[in-house]
Parts: structure tokens; C-alpha cells; sequence
């Protein structure tokens, strides 16, 4: 579908996770100095000590959460804290409860590791948020590791905090860990940031993954980071050494720099902001429903009743309307019969987007 959507030159890109903000100012000068200072060397596998504070800070500031230096480690990206947590969790045969529809490459690492998935539905009914009833069930049946993805991808959706507080009993009466991955945890649009599991349970079997790259722009600098009990954390550190030894010093400098100042972010969450309002406005003057997005940066429209299949709609948008989303169905077989839009693009773009996916839902293309 990128190929597809890159071989047209004219396309709106709403395809992708990928925020269309610059990174912050000071955070590039940040780079800049680190570089021109040398100090682009081996960095101690699990973050430099001064961003590892840091994080501590933030943790508590932002998410609730108490910990220590020694219980976090940074990352490549969190997609790499993701994978080093699952590694340091499971063994071969292993069942992970995943998210359905969800960010697809859960489902990939699972089966890097030779672990089993088992899923959990993210349904309308329920406001796309988790089921205690049916996480209690999947772990019940076996599942070691219930991966949490709040605020969602591709869903938008957050999940409330009595639900959440249900999810941390369920996961301490039980033997399973929660792997939260709270990724998109600084863009939302409630009052306050999303309930983190683990600012309840400090001590709870709850390993936390974030990074830098939505809520600083800073996607290809590659910094996340992991925050668990120090024993996981020593583990994550013990994966990650013989693969990655440690992640690119300037990128933690420039991601110390980040944590000096909110405004940058406090910005970039009112322009997802206004997009969203806008967005959901036009498609509600058009007729449609869609749920308002809560975080993250997606809107994530039902089409069952009114196009084909979501796979034949989004490419018969590109090609007729040139216009790239991405199917539902990519996110798993829950995500069937929808289509999911990005909000990282101008809002005269997003508009021009809505015209052309009701244009084209319209004249019955897809089906
Ligand atoms: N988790 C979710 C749900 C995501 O959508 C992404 C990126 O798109 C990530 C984690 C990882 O992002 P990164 O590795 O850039 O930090």
C-alpha cells in the first residue's frame, strides 16, 4: 500500500504513523552539539545515566509512575523496547493476548519469538477499549503477556481508568504481565494523560513502553524507553546488549533536551486537536458517525454498511481519488469493515480527504 500510495505523485498521504511535525528546535541543537562535541561514542547499553533520570522525572510528572534510574531502560524506538520486554517475558510456545484490531507489529515480534497469539477484541460495542471479562478469559487459557496499546492504534480510542484499574486486578490475581504500551501516551485529548496501569500497581507485574518519536516528532532518532520492576528491566538491558549494545548517543542528548521543555508538545496536541474536531465534523456533516478520537493521532471509520470490503475501498480511493489510507483489516480480522485515517497532515489536506472519501463512497467505488 506506501509503494502504491509513494507511485502517485499528487496522493494525500493519511497512510502512515508518522507525525508531520519537525522535531523541537532545541532538540535538534541538542543533536547538533553532541555531535560537534564528540560525543557520538558507545553509549552504556541501557541509556545514558543522565537521560535515565530524566525519565524517572517524567514518569512521575507525566504517567504517575515511581521508579527509579535502575528500572528504566532506553531503547531503540519502542518498537525495540517491545521486543526486548516480550524477550525477556517469554519462552518458546508462550501465549501473548493481543489487541484486535492492533498495531500489527505485535503480532510479528510474537512470532520472532516463537511465542503463540491469542486475542482480545477491541469492539464498538465496548468503545474499542478492552474487556476485563475477556482479558480475565484469555489469561484464564493460558496467555503469560497481555499486550495494552492506550491511548490506541489504530483505534484512537482510550481507555477509561476504572477500566484500567479492573485490568491491573485481573493481571495481579492472576500470573500474567501486562505489557503497556503507551507509545502515543502524551497525545490525548481528555483533561489529563491515560490512566498507566503501573501508577497504580507499582509493584504489579506491569512493564510500561514509550518513546519519543509521536510525542516529539522524533521517529527516525529511534529513542523509547522501558520502565518495569528492576529485575525485568535487567533483563530488557540483557537482551538488548548482544543486538544493540545501546541506542545512538546524539539521539539521547537531543531526547534530554526534549524533556527540558513541554511547550513543543503541549503545541503539537492542540494541532491534532483542531485536525480531529475538524475531521469528525466533516464527516458528521456528510452523515457519517465516526467515534471521536481520544488520543493518539488515527480516526478510525466504519464503512461496512456503506462500501465493499475495506481492502477493495482503500485502493480504489487511492487509484480513483488518490488518496492513502490504510485498511482496517491490516490491523487484524476486527479492523474488517473499516478503514483508518491519520491526522498527521495540514487540515486543508484532511478536508480535501473527507470530500474525496465520501465522493468516492458516493459513487459506490470499492464495491
Ligand atoms: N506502538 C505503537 C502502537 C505504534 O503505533 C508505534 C509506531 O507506529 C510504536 C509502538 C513504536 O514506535 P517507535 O518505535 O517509533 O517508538
Amino acid at each position: 500500500m506506501l509503494d502504491l500510495a509513494w507511485s502517485i505523485p499528487d496522493a494525500i498521504h493519511l497512510e502512515i504513523g508518522e507525525p508531520d511535525f519537525a522535531p523541537p528546535e532545541h532538540v535538534l541543537n541538542a543533536i547538533q552539539r553532541a555531535i560537534a562535541e564528540g560525543r557520538g561514542g558507545y553509549p552504556p547499553t541501557a541509556g545514558l545515566p543522565e537521560l535515565r533520570e530524566r525519565l524517572v522525572e517524567k514518569l512521575a510528572r507525566v504517567n504517575g509512575i515511581t521508579t527509579t534510574a535502575d528500572a528504566v531502560v532506553v531503547s531503540n524506538g519502542g518498537c525495540q523496547g517491545l521486543f526486548a520486554v516480550l524477550s525477556a517475558l517469554l519462552d518458546e510456545g508462550d501465549v501473548v493476548a493481543l489487541p484486535n484490531p492492533g498495531w500489527p507489529n505485535y503480532r510479528s515480534m510474537v512470532g520472532l519469538l516463537g511465542a503463540q497469539v491469542a486475542t482480545y477484541s477491541l469492539s464498538a460495542e465496548r468503545g474499542h477499549v478492552p474487556d476485563p471479562a475477556e482479558i480475565e478469559r484469555v489469561i484464564a487459557e493460558g496467555a503469560k503477556v497481555v499486550v495494552l496499546c492506550n491511548p490506541s492504534n489504530p483505534t484512537g480510542s482510550v481507555t477509561p481508568p476504572e477500566v484500567v484499574e479492573e485490568l491491573v486486578e485481573v493481571a495481579r490475581s492472576s500470573d500474567a504481565w501486562l505489557l503497556s504500551d503507551e507509545c502515543y501516551d502524551e497525545l490525548y485529548f481528555g483533561d489529563a494523560p491515560p490512566l498507566s496501569p503501573a501508577s497504580i500497581a507499582p509493584d504489579g507485574p506491569i512493564v510500561s513502553v514509550y518513546s519519543f518519536s509521536k510525542s516529539h516528532a522524533m521517529t527516525g532518532w529511534r529513542i523509547g524507553y522501558v520502565a518495569g520492576p528492576p529485575s525485568v528491566a535487567k533483563l530488557v538491558e540483557d537482551a538488548q546488549e548482544p543486538l544493540v549494545m545501546g541506542v545512538n548517543a546524539p539521539g539521547q542528548y537531543g531526547a534530554i533536551a526534549a524533556l527540558a521543555d513541554d511547550d513543543h508538545v503541549v503545541q503539537m496536541r492542540e494541532a491534532y486537536r483542531i485536525r480531529r474536531d475538524a475531521v469528525v465534523g466533516a464527516f458528521r456533516e456528510r452523515g457519517y458517525s465516526p467515534p471521536t478520537p481520544e488520543g493518539a493521532f488515527y480516526l478510525w471509520l466504519d464503512i461496512s454498511d456503506v462500501a465493499g470490503s475495506d481492502e477493495d475501498f482503500v485502493l480504489s480511493l487511492l487509484r480513483d481519488q488518490h488518496v492513502a489510507l490504510t485498511a482496517g483489516s491490516s490491523f487484524g480480522d476486527g479492523g474488517a469493515g473499516y478503514i483508518r485515517l491519520s491526522l498527521a497532515a495540514g487540515k486543508a489536506a484532511l478536508l480535501t480527504a473527507v470530500d474525496r472519501i465520501d465522493e468516492q463512497i458516493r459513487s459506490g467505488g470499492g464495491r
